[in-house]
């Protein structure tokens, strides 16, 4: 009987799988997952997402068993370890969705590429859905992306043969591992706790949803990041299920409208990254990293640990430091949170990308990396629209947690005021006073964008203007946190997927590149005109603006 061998990496799940689904349809299937070193140990690991990756993996384990097979586990580099594997069990290849979340592991899929073509083996790359290897424009990946996910899912397949001998390394502790979880609660693993959390969205939270995106108190999304980084539940599920709710109410097709494209944004993040890998490296244009960024130990630890003087902006730290973000760390607070580091402290937003990817249990590098960098300001050129500096005074608080629920639940020492003094609290023993003047910093900010910003404010071509890949991948914070980056020694390593080379494109090719990181061109939106709904909308909040 033939075999092949499947290499889960962040699809964790038997659904809508399709390397499995081929592999148990020839024949038997070796289900392996490899414990790899250089990514348990990256300056961006978070132990408590270690922990979730683990109980997922015994849910996938049980899946499997359900169909009759089994989770082969190894420890080590996959370079070395999957062709060991292929050979001891004889299989005749390895089935694996393509991936492209971080530089490594694009080294590591090129060097496995190498290493099995050396041994006469064979590899299969799948593309999962939402992606594509080709470059296309925005507009043309939007509706790729929509054709994709309307395709059908995959089935589950129905008998998963493991042979027999085939053994398994034990399910590790996270300590075992070398990794100490800092008591943040986990999600539910599996995906019928996602597929739970989705359903609980669609039913009880979708009145709400895209009204109250603003409020970092309300707990109004889906809760479904962890389990969708992991691929415990496709995208394309969450995508069909959201789909097939049925909106009632101007409300309710309003926030499914919303929850379809948070879905799309995360997979257009990523073929952002598959396109121009160096974005986990660098910002979108060389000029703001050569004109350099500011750096202070003291009010980064301030920052770090919520002890900013800003309420809100202290609640975001506490919560994601005690929750990790899952359901507490809504987009709202995140984004505050991290504007306020680099625009309003003038810090490098690589520092704030990795304090949020050493804690969120949903870290996802080209959501994560990708969002600090447009809080930043430093994804954007052509107009004032993206500059994002979020007041952190009595304006958010009055916008977005009018009753201080969210700034009380984690700054205890300000519990007792009222919600009008928690934008700027007076003197209190116990909790510090601002450690910035908000509206010098914001002066000054917006003045260091646009002179960084001039040189190619009207330029039709920008690519001249984007960052190179660097030579050196070395990660950043791996001076800061004890890591595993011999991987990353090498001069400008292959990767595979290939990164774009910037150089060598066309002038169309250029102008479709483009279209990925321009909204607006000489005032004119490439989106094609809509023509806005008659239906008068009912009172709301709706989306609020803290950029004032
Ligand atoms: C600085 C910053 C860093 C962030 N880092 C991450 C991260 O590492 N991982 C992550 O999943 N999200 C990140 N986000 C995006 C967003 O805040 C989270 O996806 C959201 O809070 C997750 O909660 P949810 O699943 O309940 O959201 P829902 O609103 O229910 O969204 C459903 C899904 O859509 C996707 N999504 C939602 N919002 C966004 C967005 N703005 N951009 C891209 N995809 C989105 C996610 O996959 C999410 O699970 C970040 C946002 C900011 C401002």
């Amino acid at each position: 009987m033939k075999r092949t061998l499947v290499w889960f990496r962040r699809d964790l799940r038997i659904h809508d799988h399709m390397p499995l689904y081929r592999a148990a349809q020839r024949g038997a299937v070796i289900p392996v997952f490899v414990l790899d070193r250089a990514l348990l140990h990256h300056p961006e690991t978070a132990p408590a997402r270690v922990q979730f990756m683990l109980e997922n993996l015994a849910a996938l384990d049980q899946d499997l068993r359900s169909r009759g097979g089994r989770l082969i586990l190894r420890y080590g580099d996959p370079v070395a370890a999957l062709p060991e594997l292929v050979r001891q069990t004889q299989a005749e290849g390895i089935y694996a969705h393509v991936d492209f979340e971080r530089i490594y592991g694009r080294v590591r899929d090129a060097k496995l590429n190498q290493a099995i073509a050396e041994e006469g083996m064979k590899i299969r790359w799948f593309e999962p859905p939402g992606t594509t290897p080709e470059l296309i424009s925005y507009p043309r990946y939007r509706s790729l992306w929509f054709k994709q996910m309307n395709d059908p899912q995959v089935p589950p397949p129905q008998r998963v043969m493991v042979p027999d001998e085939v053994t398994s390394a034990p399910l590790p502790t996270p300590s075992k591992l070398g990794l100490f979880p800092d008591g943040k609660p986990m999600p539910p693993p599996g995906i019928e706790a996602a597929r739970r959390l989705l359903a609980e969205f669609l039913e009880q939270k979708t009145e709400r949803y895209y009204w109250l995106l603003s409020y970092p108190g309300a707990e109004a999304t889906s809760g479904i990041s962890p389990h969708v980084k992991f691929g415990v539940i496709s995208i394309r599920e969450c995508y069909q299920t959201a789909r097939a709710f049925e909106a009632t109410n101007y409300r309710t097709k309003r926030s499914q409208e919303q929850f379809i494209s948070r879905l799309r944004w995360g997979s257009g993040f990523a073929q952002r990254f598959r396109y121009l890998p160096q974005l986990e490296l660098r910002s979108l244009y060389q000029v703001f990293d050569d004109d350099g960024w500011e750096f202070d130990q003291g009010l980064y630890e301030a920052w770090q640990q919520g002890q900013t003087g800003f309420p809100i902006v202290d609640a975001a730290a506490r919560c994601l430091n005690e929750t990790g973000g899952w359901m507490a760390l809504n987009f709202r607070s995140r984004a505050l949170y991290a504007s306020f580091l680099t625009n309003l402290l003038g810090m490098d937003w690589r520092f704030g990308a990795l304090h949020f990817m050493r804690h969120l249990i949903d870290g996802d590098c080209p959501i994560d990396h990708y969002q600090w960098a447009m809080q930043a300001g430093v994804t954007h050129c052509v107009n004032k629209t993206w500059t994002r500096i979020y007041n952190p005074e009595q304006c958010a608080v009055d916008r977005c947690d009018p009753e201080g629920t969210f700034i009380k639940r984690w700054v205890p020492e300000v519990a007792h005021l009222v919600p009008c003094q928690l934008g700027q609290p007076p003197r209190l023993k116990g909790y510090p006073p601002p450690i910035v003047n908000y509206r010098e910093a914001r002066q000054r900010r917006v003045a260091q964008l646009a002179r960084q910003r001039q040189p190619f404010l009207a330029k039709p071509n920008l690519v001249p203007y984007l960052a190179e890949m660097p030579r050196s991948v070395i990660p950043f914070g791996s001076d800061r946190y004890d890591s595993e980056v011999g991987w990353a020694q090498q001069d400008c390593p292959d990767l595979f997927p290939l990164a774009l080379d910037l150089k060598g494109l066309d002038e169309t090719q250029a102008k479709a590149l483009r279209s990925w990181f321009v909204a607006s061109q000489q005032g004119q939106s490439w989106r094609p005109k809509r023509k806005r709904s008659p239906r008068k909308r009912p009172e709301s909040p709706g989306q609020l603006s803290l950029l004032g």
